[in-house]
This record gives C-alpha cells, structure tokens and sequence, in this order.
C-alpha cells in the first residue's frame, strides 16, 4: 500500500507515533485520541484493510495481531482487571482507518458494549 496509507507510513517511521511494542510482523503503538486511560492501536505491518481481509488472507499473521495485543495488555498490568479489544470494520462498524487494527482498551471500566442498543 505505501504512501496513501496512515498506518503504513507509521510503519515506515514517516510518521511518529508512540511506540510499545514491536515485533517482526507487528507494531502497537497509542492512539493519538485516546478514549480509555490505555488506548493501544496494534497493527500487522503488512497492509491488509481490515480484519476480515487479514484472517482470509493471512491467519497466522492475525494470530500475531492477538498475541501482541495480550503482550500488551499484560505490559499495560490490563490482565488482572481486564479491557476490550476491538476491530471496526467498514462502514456500519465506523472504521475510519482502512488497514487494519486492534484497538486495545483498558485501565478503567468501559461501560456498555455500544453507546446505544440497536436491536
Ligand atoms: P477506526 O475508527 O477504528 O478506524 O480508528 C482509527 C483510530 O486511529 C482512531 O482511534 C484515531 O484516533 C487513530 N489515529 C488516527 N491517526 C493516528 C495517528 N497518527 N497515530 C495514532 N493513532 C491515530
């Protein structure tokens, strides 16, 4: 992807970001908005757009994805009170950014799952 991409030039390191972990096929770095007191975005470095593309396309690497993230979590002390982790995912799921990445959530209660209930 390259260029026109947000989180590949992150990647790239044409862009700074705040960095806490990287491993040979991922990157965590912080939100720069973040809505929790541990707001963690973690990314394959490989350009997939989102999560369904990268578990059809590469499964082993969307495991690395998790196992960052539980890194992370534990990294953040997230394990004993727990967070979330989520993907939005095209349009109904508000995905702003289109490579794909885990929000890690945590350091207080998150409330609700979603803001409204839509069923
Ligand atoms: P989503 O709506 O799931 O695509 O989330 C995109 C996320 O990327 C948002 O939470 C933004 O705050 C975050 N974000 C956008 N630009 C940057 C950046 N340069 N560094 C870190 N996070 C970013």
């Amino acid at each position: 992807m390259g260029s026109d991409c947000l989180f590949c030039r992150i990647v790239a390191g044409e862009i700074p970001a705040t960095v806490v972990r990287e491993t040979d096929t991922t990157l965590a770095f912080r939100d720069i908005d973040p809505k929790a007191p541990v707001h963690v975005l973690v990314i394959p470095k490989e350009h997939y757009a989102d999560i369904a593309t990268l578990a059809q396309g590469d499964p082993a690497l969307a495991a690395d994805v998790l196992a960052t993230s539980a890194a992370v979590a534990e990294d953040e002390g997230l394990l004993g009170d727990g967070f979330r982790l989520m993907f939005n995912t095209g349009a109904n799921g508000g995905q702003e950014v289109f490579h794909v990445h885990a929000h890690l959530l945590g350091g207080a209660p998150l409330g609700p799952m979603l803001a409204r209930d839509l069923a």
